[in-house]
């Protein structure tokens, strides 16, 4: 496979297809406990996975995945009280975002794409976004331009009622549930162990947050919803939805 990932160039191969226009991915994770059943890396791994595949499809490049990220909340992390969840301040996740961005824009990349693995990420992905365009139209780079998304948004309803038999809980409280657990099964099987997964319904809240947070509302396997129907197969099959989606996307975005 044609080589994606900036890293894994040399700077003159890397120099020649931004020449050439080629669009930038940037997966942006997180550190975050997954209940017992999985690694902590899920957020940064599939953003990773599904920009290379996205990538080798446009002929696009792929930059090394952001691996923290903002602080996780209760309501869709599990909460920043787990042991292993290793987060960033918002305003530190947004620099991080807007310098990268700043970069590449140096080396001649005028597309880029932020492909978000982490619920909580959103609002300083956009920040940081915002930032560099502001900080590029002062350098006299107006033409810059980024596409900011999350990549189960591009799961379709048919893909949910095909996977959730109409258990579908929202995407909020899928954090280690059957989304992750499945994509994992999929891409890396040997960082999930289906044995340890806690079987319990999805976890409700009231319709507020509060601090500081109550550990018991969050279930004690950390996981939100249960991974119990997690399967590779449902895994494959939300790649490759993930994949075409955002790559059709990416074909017509930029025009
Ligand atoms: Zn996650």
């Amino acid at each position: 496979m044609n080589r994606v990932q900036i890293g894994e160039l040399a700077w003159p191969v890397y120099a020649e297809k931004v020449k050439n226009g080629a669009i930038a991915l940037i997966p942006v994770g997180a550190l975050e406990q997954h209940g017992p059943h999985m690694s902590m890396n899920p957020d940064v791994l599939l953003p990773t996975a599904i920009s290379e595949r996205v990538a080798a499809n446009i002929d696009g490049l792929v930059a090394p995945a952001i691996a923290y990220g903002y602080k996780s909340q209760q309501k869709s992390g599990g909460g920043n009280h787990m042991p292993g969840t290793t987060s960033l301040d918002g305003s530190t996740v947004t620099c991080i975002i807007r310098d990268v961005l700043k970069e590449l824009a140096r080396h001649g990349v005028r597309k880029a794409v932020l492909v978000n693995g982490h619920y909580e990420n959103s609002a300083f992905i956009t920040e940081g976004v915002d930032l560099a365009l502001r900080e590029l139209r002062w350098d006299d780079i107006p033409d810059f331009r980024c596409i900011i998304l999350s990549y189960w948004d591009f799961i379709d309803q048919e893909t949910i009622d095909a996977i959730y038999q109409g258990d579908f809980p929202g995407w909020a409280v899928e954090h280690g549930g059957v989304l992750e657990t499945s994509l994992m099964l999929h891409l890396h099987p040997d960082l999930v162990d289906m044995r340890l997964v806690h079987d319990h319904p999805p976890a409700t809240f009231p319709p507020y947050d509060f601090f500081p947070i109550k550990p018991e509302w969050t279930p004690s396997s950390g996981c939100l919803s249960s991974a119990r129907r997690a399967s590779a197969e449902h895994g494959q099959l939300i790649l490759n939805v993930c994949v075409d989606g955002i790559s059709a996307a990416l074909k017509t975005a930029f025009d």
